[in-house]
Protein backbone atom coordinates (compact mmCIF):
# COMPACT_ATOMS: atom_id res chain seq x y z
CA UNK A 1 0.00 0.00 0.00
CA UNK A 2 1.13 3.79 -0.70
CA UNK A 3 0.56 5.46 3.23
CA UNK A 4 0.67 8.82 3.79
CA UNK A 5 1.52 9.49 7.72
CA UNK A 6 0.77 12.95 9.10
CA UNK A 7 2.47 13.58 12.70
CA UNK A 8 3.43 16.67 13.75
CA UNK A 9 6.13 15.01 16.36
CA UNK A 10 9.26 14.53 14.30
CA UNK A 11 10.17 11.41 16.81
CA UNK A 12 6.59 9.29 16.30
CA UNK A 13 6.52 10.04 13.18
CA UNK A 14 9.55 8.48 12.05
CA UNK A 15 9.05 5.84 14.87
CA UNK A 16 5.90 4.94 12.41
CA UNK A 17 7.54 5.54 8.94
CA UNK A 18 9.92 3.03 9.91
CA UNK A 19 7.55 0.21 11.13
CA UNK A 20 5.07 0.54 8.19
CA UNK A 21 8.56 0.37 6.03
CA UNK A 22 9.41 -2.83 7.27
CA UNK A 23 6.03 -4.52 7.04
CA UNK A 24 6.51 -3.81 3.16
CA UNK A 25 5.09 -1.04 2.53
CA UNK A 26 5.59 2.50 0.78
CA UNK A 27 5.63 5.79 2.74
CA UNK A 28 4.95 9.68 2.52
CA UNK A 29 5.44 11.70 5.33
CA UNK A 30 4.06 15.17 6.41
CA UNK A 31 4.63 17.18 9.50
CA UNK A 32 1.06 19.17 10.05
CA UNK A 33 -1.70 18.54 7.99
CA UNK A 34 -1.93 21.07 5.62
CA UNK A 35 1.25 19.75 4.18
CA UNK A 36 -0.44 16.22 4.32
CA UNK A 37 -3.14 17.53 2.04
CA UNK A 38 -0.93 19.08 0.28
CA UNK A 39 1.29 15.96 -1.07
CA UNK A 40 -2.69 13.86 -1.20
CA UNK A 41 -3.59 16.15 -3.74
CA UNK A 42 -0.23 15.47 -5.70
CA UNK A 43 0.02 11.77 -5.10
CA UNK A 44 -1.24 9.73 -7.58
CA UNK A 45 -3.36 6.61 -5.18
CA UNK A 46 -2.65 6.70 -1.60
CA UNK A 47 -4.11 3.97 -0.25
CA UNK A 48 -3.86 4.60 3.90
CA UNK A 49 -3.77 7.65 5.50
CA UNK A 50 -2.45 7.37 9.13
CA UNK A 51 -3.10 10.89 10.92
CA UNK A 52 -2.37 12.48 14.30
CA UNK A 53 -5.09 13.79 15.50
CA UNK A 54 -3.55 17.23 17.38
CA UNK A 55 -1.66 19.11 14.85
CA UNK A 56 -1.25 22.70 14.11
CA UNK A 57 -2.94 24.49 11.70
CA UNK A 58 -5.08 21.40 9.86
CA UNK A 59 -5.73 18.73 12.62
CA UNK A 60 -6.58 15.74 11.78
CA UNK A 61 -10.60 15.85 11.94
CA UNK A 62 -10.18 18.30 9.40
CA UNK A 63 -7.88 16.80 7.32
CA UNK A 64 -10.14 13.55 6.94
CA UNK A 65 -12.99 15.82 6.41
CA UNK A 66 -11.34 17.26 3.26
CA UNK A 67 -10.12 14.23 1.85
CA UNK A 68 -13.78 12.44 1.87
CA UNK A 69 -14.67 15.52 0.18
CA UNK A 70 -11.84 15.52 -2.39
CA UNK A 71 -11.32 11.41 -2.83
CA UNK A 72 -12.97 11.04 -6.76
CA UNK A 73 -11.78 7.69 -7.90
CA UNK A 74 -10.48 5.05 -5.37
CA UNK A 75 -11.03 5.04 -1.79
CA UNK A 76 -8.18 6.46 0.79
CA UNK A 77 -8.85 4.36 4.32
CA UNK A 78 -8.00 6.70 7.14
CA UNK A 79 -6.83 5.53 10.38
CA UNK A 80 -6.66 8.02 13.45
CA UNK A 81 -3.47 8.03 15.50
CA UNK A 82 -4.23 9.54 19.05
CA UNK A 83 -3.77 9.71 22.52
CA UNK A 84 -7.56 10.69 22.64
CA UNK A 85 -8.79 6.91 23.17
CA UNK A 86 -11.95 8.03 24.66
CA UNK A 87 -15.29 6.86 22.91
CA UNK A 88 -16.75 11.07 22.42
CA UNK A 89 -13.23 11.48 20.03
CA UNK A 90 -13.26 8.44 18.31
CA UNK A 91 -17.40 8.66 17.66
CA UNK A 92 -16.34 12.28 16.25
CA UNK A 93 -13.47 10.66 14.11
CA UNK A 94 -15.83 7.89 12.52
CA UNK A 95 -18.71 10.84 12.29
CA UNK A 96 -16.06 12.63 9.78
CA UNK A 97 -15.17 9.80 7.83
CA UNK A 98 -12.54 7.53 9.38
CA UNK A 99 -12.64 3.78 9.10
CA UNK A 100 -10.30 3.08 12.51
CA UNK A 101 -7.97 4.42 14.90
CA UNK A 102 -4.56 3.54 16.48
CA UNK A 103 -3.81 4.17 20.26
CA UNK A 104 -1.03 6.40 21.08
CA UNK A 105 1.94 5.40 21.84
CA UNK A 106 1.77 3.15 19.02
CA UNK A 107 2.26 -0.87 19.62
CA UNK A 108 3.81 -2.75 16.71
CA UNK A 109 1.38 -5.70 16.64
CA UNK A 110 -2.23 -3.50 16.61
CA UNK A 111 -0.59 -1.19 13.77
CA UNK A 112 0.05 -5.16 12.14
CA UNK A 113 -3.35 -5.85 12.32
CA UNK A 114 -4.82 -2.34 11.73
CA UNK A 115 -2.99 -2.43 8.04
CA UNK A 116 -4.15 -5.81 7.18
CA UNK A 117 -7.89 -4.75 7.64
CA UNK A 118 -6.90 -1.48 5.91
CA UNK A 119 -4.92 -3.91 2.66
CA UNK A 120 -8.35 -5.86 2.40
CA UNK A 121 -10.58 -2.60 2.10
CA UNK A 122 -8.85 -0.85 0.08
CA UNK A 123 -8.39 -3.97 -2.20
CA UNK A 124 -11.80 -4.47 -2.00
CA UNK A 125 -12.37 -0.84 -3.27
CA UNK A 126 -10.12 -1.29 -6.35
CA UNK A 127 -12.12 -4.72 -7.41
CA UNK A 128 -15.12 -2.83 -6.99
CA UNK A 129 -13.71 0.25 -9.13
CA UNK A 130 -12.66 -2.06 -12.19
CA UNK A 131 -15.35 -3.90 -11.86
CA UNK A 132 -17.81 -0.33 -12.34
CA UNK A 133 -15.25 1.01 -15.38
CA UNK A 134 -15.91 -2.31 -17.21
CA UNK A 135 -19.64 -2.03 -16.56
CA UNK A 136 -19.79 1.60 -17.47
CA UNK A 137 -17.45 0.63 -20.80
CA UNK A 138 -20.09 -2.35 -21.93
CA UNK A 139 -23.00 0.00 -21.46
CA UNK A 140 -21.62 2.75 -23.27
CA UNK A 141 -21.10 -0.32 -26.44
CA UNK A 142 -24.67 -1.31 -25.50
CA UNK A 143 -25.91 2.18 -26.42
CA UNK A 144 -24.33 2.43 -29.04
CA UNK A 145 -24.86 -0.77 -30.31
CA UNK A 146 -28.89 -0.83 -29.82
CA UNK A 147 -29.11 2.27 -31.83
CA UNK A 148 -26.97 0.93 -34.62
CA UNK A 149 -28.39 -0.95 -37.89
CA UNK A 150 -25.87 -4.35 -37.63
CA UNK A 151 -26.05 -4.58 -41.75
CA UNK A 152 -25.08 -0.96 -42.64
CA UNK A 153 -23.32 0.25 -39.66
CA UNK A 154 -25.85 3.50 -39.79
CA UNK A 155 -28.45 4.49 -37.20
CA UNK A 156 -30.80 2.39 -36.36
CA UNK A 157 -35.19 4.06 -35.85
CA UNK A 158 -34.06 3.94 -32.38
CA UNK A 159 -31.62 6.44 -32.74
CA UNK A 160 -33.53 8.42 -35.58
CA UNK A 161 -36.56 8.81 -32.98
CA UNK A 162 -34.06 10.27 -30.41
CA UNK A 163 -32.20 12.62 -32.97
CA UNK A 164 -35.85 13.49 -34.03
CA UNK A 165 -37.05 14.43 -30.81
CA UNK A 166 -33.67 16.75 -29.91
CA UNK A 167 -34.36 18.51 -33.07
CA UNK A 168 -38.10 18.55 -32.82
CA UNK A 169 -37.34 20.41 -29.41
CA UNK A 170 -35.11 23.10 -30.98
CA UNK A 171 -37.40 23.45 -34.03
CA UNK A 172 -40.63 24.71 -31.49
CA UNK A 173 -38.21 26.04 -28.97
CA UNK A 174 -35.95 28.31 -31.17
CA UNK A 175 -37.08 28.04 -35.17
CA UNK A 176 -34.37 26.41 -36.02
CA UNK A 177 -35.34 24.14 -39.38
CA UNK A 178 -34.59 21.27 -40.43
CA UNK A 179 -34.90 18.74 -43.71
CA UNK A 180 -35.30 14.71 -43.73
CA UNK A 181 -34.67 13.34 -46.98
CA UNK A 182 -35.78 9.39 -47.54
CA UNK A 183 -34.74 7.32 -49.99
CA UNK A 184 -35.79 4.12 -51.30
CA UNK A 185 -33.95 1.28 -53.39
CA UNK A 186 -36.17 0.92 -57.19
CA UNK A 187 -37.33 -2.36 -58.03
CA UNK A 188 -35.28 -4.14 -55.14
CA UNK A 189 -37.44 -7.41 -54.46
CA UNK A 190 -36.72 -7.82 -57.92
CA UNK A 191 -32.55 -7.17 -57.05
CA UNK A 192 -33.25 -10.17 -54.34
CA UNK A 193 -35.50 -12.31 -56.59
CA UNK A 194 -32.38 -12.51 -59.48
CA UNK A 195 -29.38 -12.01 -57.51
CA UNK A 196 -30.04 -13.56 -54.07
CA UNK A 197 -30.99 -12.33 -50.61
CA UNK A 198 -27.15 -12.37 -49.92
CA UNK A 199 -26.20 -10.20 -53.03
CA UNK A 200 -29.23 -7.79 -52.19
CA UNK A 201 -27.78 -7.59 -48.66
CA UNK A 202 -24.51 -6.27 -50.03
CA UNK A 203 -26.28 -3.67 -52.01
CA UNK A 204 -27.50 -2.30 -49.28
CA UNK A 205 -24.39 -1.64 -47.28
CA UNK A 206 -23.08 -0.18 -50.63
CA UNK A 207 -26.22 1.94 -51.17
CA UNK A 208 -25.65 2.92 -47.03
CA UNK A 209 -21.58 3.83 -47.89
CA UNK A 210 -22.19 5.89 -50.77
CA UNK A 211 -24.88 8.10 -48.52
CA UNK A 212 -22.98 8.06 -45.75
CA UNK A 213 -19.77 9.43 -47.56
CA UNK A 214 -21.77 11.52 -49.55
CA UNK A 215 -23.78 13.66 -46.73
CA UNK A 216 -22.09 16.43 -45.36
CA UNK A 217 -20.85 16.93 -42.15
CA UNK A 218 -23.63 17.34 -39.49
CA UNK A 219 -26.26 15.33 -41.79
CA UNK A 220 -27.08 12.42 -39.77
CA UNK A 221 -28.16 9.26 -41.97
CA UNK A 222 -30.14 6.30 -40.96
CA UNK A 223 -31.21 2.65 -41.83
CA UNK A 224 -34.73 3.52 -41.75
CA UNK A 225 -36.75 0.48 -43.30
CA UNK A 226 -35.42 -2.65 -45.23
CA UNK A 227 -34.22 -0.73 -48.30
CA UNK A 228 -34.70 2.48 -47.29
CA UNK A 229 -32.55 5.39 -45.51
CA UNK A 230 -33.19 8.76 -44.12
CA UNK A 231 -30.58 11.41 -43.50
CA UNK A 232 -31.43 14.87 -41.68
CA UNK A 233 -30.12 17.48 -42.87
CA UNK A 234 -29.96 20.54 -40.05
CA UNK A 235 -30.76 23.74 -40.93
CA UNK A 236 -31.15 23.06 -44.24
CA UNK A 237 -34.63 24.96 -46.17
CA UNK A 238 -36.49 22.76 -48.54
CA UNK A 239 -34.18 24.11 -52.16
CA UNK A 240 -31.22 23.27 -50.33
CA UNK A 241 -32.28 19.69 -48.91
CA UNK A 242 -33.11 18.87 -52.40
CA UNK A 243 -29.79 19.75 -54.33
CA UNK A 244 -27.98 17.12 -51.51
CA UNK A 245 -30.74 14.57 -52.24
CA UNK A 246 -30.14 14.73 -55.85
CA UNK A 247 -26.09 14.45 -54.91
CA UNK A 248 -27.17 11.05 -52.77
CA UNK A 249 -29.36 10.01 -55.40
CA UNK A 250 -26.59 10.36 -57.99
CA UNK A 251 -23.72 8.99 -55.71
CA UNK A 252 -26.15 5.91 -55.72
CA UNK A 253 -26.56 5.93 -59.28
CA UNK A 254 -22.61 6.67 -59.76
CA UNK A 255 -22.22 2.93 -57.83
CA UNK A 256 -23.21 1.23 -61.40
CA UNK A 257 -24.41 -1.97 -59.36
CA UNK A 258 -26.01 -3.70 -62.27
CA UNK A 259 -29.83 -4.35 -61.93
CA UNK A 260 -31.21 -6.06 -65.06
CA UNK A 261 -34.49 -6.02 -63.89
CA UNK A 262 -34.77 -2.32 -62.74
CA UNK A 263 -35.88 -1.07 -66.22
CA UNK A 264 -34.86 1.05 -68.28
CA UNK A 265 -32.18 1.89 -66.00
CA UNK A 266 -30.65 -1.10 -65.33
CA UNK A 267 -28.51 -0.30 -62.66
CA UNK A 268 -29.54 -0.15 -58.54
CA UNK A 269 -30.91 3.63 -58.38
CA UNK A 270 -33.14 5.08 -55.63
CA UNK A 271 -36.22 7.57 -55.38
CA UNK A 272 -35.80 10.20 -52.89
CA UNK A 273 -38.86 12.42 -51.02
CA UNK A 274 -37.45 15.75 -49.34
CA UNK A 275 -39.41 17.48 -46.46
CA UNK A 276 -38.57 20.74 -44.76
CA UNK A 277 -39.39 22.60 -41.93
CA UNK A 278 -39.49 26.12 -42.34
CA UNK A 279 -39.61 28.45 -39.69
CA UNK A 280 -43.06 30.07 -38.84
CA UNK A 281 -44.15 26.67 -40.41
CA UNK A 282 -44.76 24.43 -37.02
CA UNK A 283 -44.64 20.30 -38.27
CA UNK A 284 -44.22 17.39 -36.48
CA UNK A 285 -41.51 15.16 -37.02
CA UNK A 286 -44.34 12.41 -37.90
CA UNK A 287 -45.73 14.81 -40.32
CA UNK A 288 -42.77 15.56 -41.59
CA UNK A 289 -41.98 11.96 -42.62
CA UNK A 290 -45.61 11.48 -43.94
CA UNK A 291 -44.53 14.44 -46.35
CA UNK A 292 -41.38 12.86 -46.93
CA UNK A 293 -42.84 9.47 -48.23
CA UNK A 294 -45.56 11.25 -50.45
CA UNK A 295 -43.03 12.94 -52.28
CA UNK A 296 -40.80 9.14 -52.60
CA UNK A 297 -43.81 8.05 -53.62
CA UNK A 298 -44.32 10.80 -56.57
CA UNK A 299 -40.52 10.07 -57.35
CA UNK A 300 -41.49 6.06 -57.70
CA UNK A 301 -44.98 7.31 -60.08
CA UNK A 302 -42.55 9.75 -62.10
CA UNK A 303 -40.37 6.74 -63.17
CA UNK A 304 -37.99 6.28 -60.52
CA UNK A 305 -34.33 7.09 -60.12
CA UNK A 306 -35.20 10.70 -59.09
CA UNK A 307 -36.06 12.89 -56.20
CA UNK A 308 -39.43 15.04 -55.28
CA UNK A 309 -40.12 17.01 -52.65
CA UNK A 310 -42.58 17.87 -50.86
CA UNK A 311 -44.44 19.54 -54.06
CA UNK A 312 -42.48 19.14 -56.46
CA UNK A 313 -41.03 16.48 -58.75
CA UNK A 314 -37.24 16.56 -60.70
CA UNK A 315 -34.23 14.97 -61.35
CA UNK A 316 -32.69 11.78 -63.22
P1 LIG B 1 -40.07 -0.05 -55.34
O1 LIG B 1 -39.24 0.38 -56.48
O2 LIG B 1 -41.50 0.30 -55.52
O3 LIG B 1 -39.53 0.44 -54.05
O4 LIG B 1 -40.00 -1.65 -55.32
P2 LIG B 1 -39.29 -2.56 -54.28
O5 LIG B 1 -39.25 -3.94 -54.81
O6 LIG B 1 -37.99 -1.99 -53.88
O7 LIG B 1 -40.26 -2.45 -53.02
P3 LIG B 1 -40.93 -3.54 -52.12
O8 LIG B 1 -41.39 -2.80 -50.89
O9 LIG B 1 -41.96 -4.29 -52.88
O10 LIG B 1 -39.78 -4.53 -51.74
C1 LIG B 1 -38.75 -4.21 -50.87
C2 LIG B 1 -37.83 -5.36 -50.81
O11 LIG B 1 -36.69 -5.13 -50.00
C3 LIG B 1 -38.48 -6.61 -50.27
C4 LIG B 1 -37.51 -7.14 -49.24
O12 LIG B 1 -37.26 -8.51 -49.40
C5 LIG B 1 -36.25 -6.36 -49.51
N1 LIG B 1 -35.48 -6.20 -48.28
C6 LIG B 1 -35.84 -5.57 -47.14
N2 LIG B 1 -34.86 -5.66 -46.23
C7 LIG B 1 -33.86 -6.37 -46.80
C8 LIG B 1 -32.57 -6.83 -46.35
O13 LIG B 1 -32.14 -6.57 -45.21
N3 LIG B 1 -31.81 -7.55 -47.21
C9 LIG B 1 -32.25 -7.84 -48.46
N4 LIG B 1 -31.46 -8.54 -49.26
N5 LIG B 1 -33.46 -7.44 -48.91
C10 LIG B 1 -34.25 -6.73 -48.10
MG1 LIG C 1 0.14 16.04 17.42
MG1 LIG D 1 -39.62 0.41 -49.66
MG1 LIG E 1 -37.96 -0.10 -52.90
Amino acid sequence: MRVLIAEDDAVSRTILRRSIEKLGHECLTAEDGEAALQLYRKTEEVDLVISDWMMPGVDGLELCRRIRKEESDGYTYFIFLTALGDRDHLLMGLEAGADDYLSKPLDRDELRMRLISAFRVTQLHRRLAAQNEQLEKLNRRLFEESRKDPLTNLGNRLRLNEDLDVLQARAERYGHNYAVVLCDVDRFKRYNDHYGHLAGDGVLRRVAGAIANQRRSGDTAYRYGGEEFLVILPEQPIEAATAAADRLRRAVEDLRIPHETNRPHGIVTVSVGVAAVSAGHPTSADELLKQADTALYKSKEAGRNRVASHGSVNGG
